[in-house]
């Protein structure tokens, strides 16, 4: 999927367009599943490039890093972009834009990748550690057991008195 520069007229182009679900592939051999999602934002044509700004609306399944269930997280992802067709050695170079929220992104000249934009921006709002919610319990490190479902049996031994424990031992 593309906007073709073309498109864009001198009072800019505004877009709100929905872009099939699909797989982001991760490092490895891992990849995530991302649902639909809705993109909104504005394009305008300035002398040295495209810039565009807007939103991605969509939502992410992913495996939590504590209990290892998967869950679905929302994603919201404001963008701030510069299409430039200049070389990427030239563009760091360039400090016309000294704004930092602004990512420049190279392209052809002639078209830009909605998908590339997608993956990458999707990419960039995944949390390095996902939590299927702030206060997930995890896994018991003896047992296994998922601690949001309720306890195992190794937590009935910790609760214990240790000097019960002794005094087991010894009968
Ligand atoms: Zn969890
Ligand atoms: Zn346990």
């Amino acid at each position: 999927m593309y906007i073709e520069i073309k498109e864009i007229g001198p009072e800019g182009l505004a877009i709100s367009r929905s872009i099939g679900a699909f797989r982001l592939p991760l490092s490895g051999r891992d990849s995530i599943q991302v649902d639909t999602v809705h993109l909104s934002g504005e394009l305008n044509k300035d002398a040295d490039g495209i810039s565009f700004a807007g939103r991605i609306e969509t939502a992410a399944k992913l495996s939590c890093s504590r209990c290892l269930e998967e869950y679905s997280l929302s994603l919201e992802l404001p963008f701030d972009l510069f299409y430039t067709t200049e070389p990427e050695s030239a563009a760091a170079a360039d400090n016309r834009i000294d704004d930092d929220l602004i990512t420049r992104v190279h392209y052809d000249g002639v078209r830009i990748d909605l998908q590339a934009l997608l993956s990458e921006q999707v990419y960039l709002g995944l949390p390095l550690k996902p939590l299927c919610r702030p206060d997930c319990l995890g896994l018991c490190p003896r047992c296994g057991t998922n601690l949001n479902e309720g306890d195992c049996a190794c937590a009935e031994k910790r609760t214990e008195d240790p000097r019960l424990r002794v005094l087991k031992n010894l009968l």
